[in-house]
């Protein structure tokens, strides 16, 4: 058995007036190189997800397509919506990154739209895996669906009669 008072540390004694660190003093070089260059920001891409998106040309497709604005909303686009969620099966799908199934949005659309899943499968924001998203419209008002084309342009519909 060994006791716990039995087991000694060997300590050496500090000495005084021994600094027990030795610094070198700091160096102002000026503001640093992280601080003058501002953080390249990739607003369409702000998942931590690694995966793959669109191409560079399909974004700038889109973002020109939806007038740098959210389509929901108006206000300065800042993300690019995935209608055919990626993932699960979403990225094997050639479509999944496509013009017709990409819309511009803003972080609080984009959010909504993620806490309105089922409303917005029935509005065309979310397309379900077995459909195709040139074939389904959004329903941005009452009165109006908007159709998302291949070449990245729009055409909108006046809808008569609310059938969903
Ligand atoms: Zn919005």
């Amino acid at each position: 058995m060994c006791k716990v008072s039995e087991v000694r540390v060997k300590r050496t004694e500090l000495k005084r007036g021994t600094s027990t660190l030795t610094r070198s003093p700091m160096k102002r070089r000026g503001p640093s190189r992280a601080s003058r260059t501002p953080p390249k920001v990739r607003p369409w891409n702000t998942s931590a997800r690694v995966d793959t998106g669109p191409s560079e040309e399909t974004r700038a497709l889109v973002w020109a397509r939806d007038g740098g604005v959210c389509r929901r909303c108006g206000k300065p686009g800042e993300q690019i919506h995935h209608r055919k969620p990626r993932g699960a099966g979403g990225t094997s799908d050639p479509a999944t990154n496509e013009p017709q199934n990409l819309v511009l949005l803003d972080q609080a659309c984009h959010e909504w739209i993620e806490r309105n899943r089922r409303a917005c499968y029935v509005l065309g924001w979310l397309v379900r895996r077995h459909l195709d998203p040139l074939e389904v419209p959004i329903l941005v008002n009452v009165t109006t669906s908007l159709r998302l084309h291949h070449d990245g342009t729009t055409s909108t519909e006046r809808r008569l009669e609310v059938d969903r």
